[in-house]
């Protein structure tokens, strides 16, 4: 059985064709640029990679050139699209709307219109590239997975924010987090590792990447998770502020004349690692200058360990305990300063990192990292997102 998997972006498009026998890659690629000039279509396959400026005017022709691509007389893995048993689609916000993966019908598409506002820049790009697969393929089964779907076990007084409960009820406004793929994909992958049940285990798992946000799972499910209605709260991010005081962001707005979508621009794009350092979003680089005695890049590096380790701090009191941490995402996986920094002077809570094996931590591979007598678990897991939307294409298209 072969799943498609679709991430689109309001100008790009991420795929990966996915053989379920073995959960291998079978294809993969990237198509950039749609609708605006010099677009680049990227896919790789059997250890090679084409990259082509091909023109792509719309999501259509996007979809219509990885099909081209994937059934290809030389460079194809399949030999026709009917080899295509179903296609999972990632969409970043669910609202209440949709509370778990979703097979596409007219009506989920219906409620995908209704909830666009709450993630204007991504879910848009999703319906568009929901429709360009439906044009293509329009007897394939797809469904929705959403990013949020794996947040919904938090109970109300977690994802309740303190505001007028009327704006609850009317606008639905609430925390819902995010990477919800990753962190269920991770914590299923720790306690596989383990040996263990997963329902007997208390895991946080920090996914530390551009975006980063930090979960509590407890037997399986989440309790509480770091990011709120938006991506834009939590631990500061790459170029996106966290946890902030509004008033201070009101404050800001008022002297620099900005009005309030300005503020959120500016709080998204221009804050976090970014906006601290002045240097770059990008933790390679802000380790570099923080060697090469920047002030600033130290500060924000400071800042995002400090912010990471609190929110450890606080899960293991919601959990009321932590048998394992897992750490996650381009900075998780790869940044063995930020994992020390996070986890240092936690010996209190029965978390002792071996600073050898984190410093020489394999990458691309599952690496335990506590030291002898740490009473949690420390694990660094490759994050594996389009595999748990595949997954969840197979279960809900009941393809299984
Ligand atoms: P992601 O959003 O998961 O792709 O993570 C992207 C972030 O991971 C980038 O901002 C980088 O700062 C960080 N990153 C990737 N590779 C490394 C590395 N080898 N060392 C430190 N940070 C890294």
């Amino acid at each position: 059985m072969k799943i498609l998997v679709i991430n689109s972006g309001s100008s790009s498009l991420k795929y990966q064709l996915i053989d379920m026998e073995t959960e291998g890659v079978l294809a993969k690629g990237l198509c950039e640029r749609i609708g605006i000039a010099n677009s680049n279509f990227i896919y790789k396959a059997n250890g090679t990679t084409i990259e082509q400026q091909i023109d792509m005017p719309s999501h259509n022709v996007a979809v219509k050139l990885v099909l081209d691509k994937l059934t290809d007389k030389e460079v194809g893995v399949i030999s026709s699209m009917s080899e295509i048993d179903g296609v999972g689609h990632r969409v970043v916000a669910s609202g209440e709307a949709f509370k778990k993966p979703t097979l596409v019908t007219p009506k989920a598409m219906e409620l995908m219109e209704e909830i666009k506002d709450l993630a204007p820049l991504h879910n848009p790009a999703a319906i568009v590239g929901v429709k360009a697969c439906l044009a293509a393929m329009p007897n394939t089964p797809m469904v929705l997975v959403f990013d949020t779907g794996f947040h919904f076990t938090m109970p109300d007084y977690a994802y309740m924010y303190a505001v007028d409960y009327t704006h609850y009820e009317k606008y639905k406004i609430r925390r819902y987090g995010a990477h919800g793929t990753s962190h269920k994909f991770v914590a299923e992958e720790a306690a596989k590792y383990l040996g263990k049940n997963i329902e007997d285990l208390k895991i946080i798992t920090c996914h530390l990447g551009n975006g980063s946000s930090i979960t509590a799972v407890n037997g399986g499910k989440c309790i509480d998770t770091s990011m709120g209605f938006t991506p834009l709260a939590g631990v500061p991010m790459g170029t996106r502020s966290g946890d902030i005081d509004y008033a201070a962001a009101e404050y800001i707005a008022k002297k620099e004349g900005m009005d309030v979508s300005e503020m959120l621009t500016y709080l998204n794009k221009k804050c976090g690692m970014l906006g601290v350092s002045g240097v770059s979003s990008d933790f390679r680089d802000l380790s570099a200058a923080a060697d090469a005695g920047n002030y600033r890049a130290k500060l924000a590096l400071d800042m995002f360990a400090y912010g990471t380790k609190k929110y450890i701090g606080a899960y293991a009191a919601a959990l009321n305990g932590v048998d394992v941490i897992v750490f996650t995402a381009g900075i998780g996986e790869n940044d063995n300063r930020i994992r020390e920094a996070a986890l240092k002077d936690m010996e209190y809570l029965g978390i002792k990192l071996d600073a050898k094996k984190n410093d020489n931590c394999p990458r691309g591979t599952i690496a335990e990292i506590q030291a002898k007598g740490s009473k949690v678990k420390i694990l660094v897991i490759p994050t594996n997102e389009e595999l748990v939307i595949a997954r969840e294409t197979v279960k809900e298209a009941k393809l299984g």
